[in-house]
Parts: C-alpha cells; sequence; structure tokens
C-alpha cells in the first residue's frame, strides 16, 4: 500500500480537528491524552512554527500554568512516541504531527529562514533513501531524516 506523496505543514492552523485526532489516536494505543498532553499539543498547533521546550513552558505560564521542566520534557516523550509530535534536532524544537502517517520513515523540511517545518511524507524516497546509505555502509539511527533549504514562501520571495 502506498501513502500518497504530499507536502504537509507540519506546524499550522486547524488545530481543533487535528485536536480531536490527537484524542481518537491516544483511544486507539490505549494511553490517555492527559489535560497537560493536550495543552501542550494544542500549543505546538498554535504556534505555527517549532517550539523549543523552554518557550512551551513561557506559554504555559502565559495561561497560567506551572510546569517543570522534567515534566515538560516527559510529556514532549509522550507525544513523540504517539506520534502526535515530531523533534527537529537542527533546532532542539518540536512541532506537532497533523499527518496521517505510520511512525515509520519521516523527511522534515526544514526553512532555514523562516524556520516552518513540513512533513514530507514519501516513505518511497525514505525508503530509497535508505537503501542507498545501506549500500554505502551507513545506517540510520533516527526515525526521521532533516532537510534544510528555503520552504515555497521563503523561495518565492527570493526570486521575486
Ligand atoms: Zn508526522
Ligand atoms: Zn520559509
Amino acid at each position: 500500500m502506498k501513502a500518497p506523496v504530499r507536502a504537509v505543514p507540519a506546524a499550522g492552523s486547524g488545530g481543533c480537528s487535528a485536536a480531536k485526532d490527537a484524542e481518537e489516536l491516544c483511544a486507539r494505543h490505549g494511553v490517555r491524552l492527559t489535560a497537560i498532553r493536550r495543552k501542550i499539543f494544542k500549543i505546538l498547533l498554535q504556534a505555527g512554527a517549532p517550539l523549543k521546550a523552554y518557550d512551551i513552558i513561557d506559554r504555559m505560564r502565559e495561561d497560567g500554568r506551572r510546569i517543570t521542566p522534567a515534566t515538560m520534557y516527559r510529556t514532549l516523550e509522550f507525544l513523540l512516541q504517539q506520534g502526535l509530535a515530531h523533534r527537529i534536532n537542527a533546532l532542539n524544537a518540536y512541532v506537532p504531527c497533523t499527518a496521517a502517517h505510520d511512525s515509520g520513515g519521516l523527511l522534515l523540511f526544514v526553512c532555514s529562514d523562516c524556520q516552518k517545518a513540513s512533513e514530507l511524507n514519501d516513505p518511497v524516497l525514505y525508503d530509497s533513501l535508505r537503501a542507498r546509505l545501506g549500500v554505502l555502509g551507513f545506517s540510520l539511527d533516527n526515525a526521521s531524516i532533516e532537510i534544510q533549504g528555503a520552504c515555497p514562501s521563503c523561495s518565492a520571495g527570493k526570486s521575486g
């Protein structure tokens, strides 16, 4: 079964329905989307750009909720494990996952200009890249591959 190739904004609008999906996903996984997990997932959704853990703590505080870094990292770890968020190592930041993809191969495009991230759900490209690396004797230690460059809107701004 081949998933259609598409690029979806990893962080953007459509918060309500995505948050509802998160609930369904957790129910399917037999885990609980607690209030704090839901809140942090929503903060990621509403951010529109990758957030660092401390950015999230700040936003929680603006919302009148105090949270320790330990709780934050535990919650982020939960969201990563459930496939509700992705970590962008290049930025040391997190984006919500709103795409319907398996937890397998993931290509994350990070714009060097505006730092927005997009998920490229292209399992064929991912698998061929991994296979090619395998031939060269390299193995991937991470489920996601980060690609940096200019996003469509930043590219348009440059050429225009
Ligand atoms: Zn995703
Ligand atoms: Zn950009």
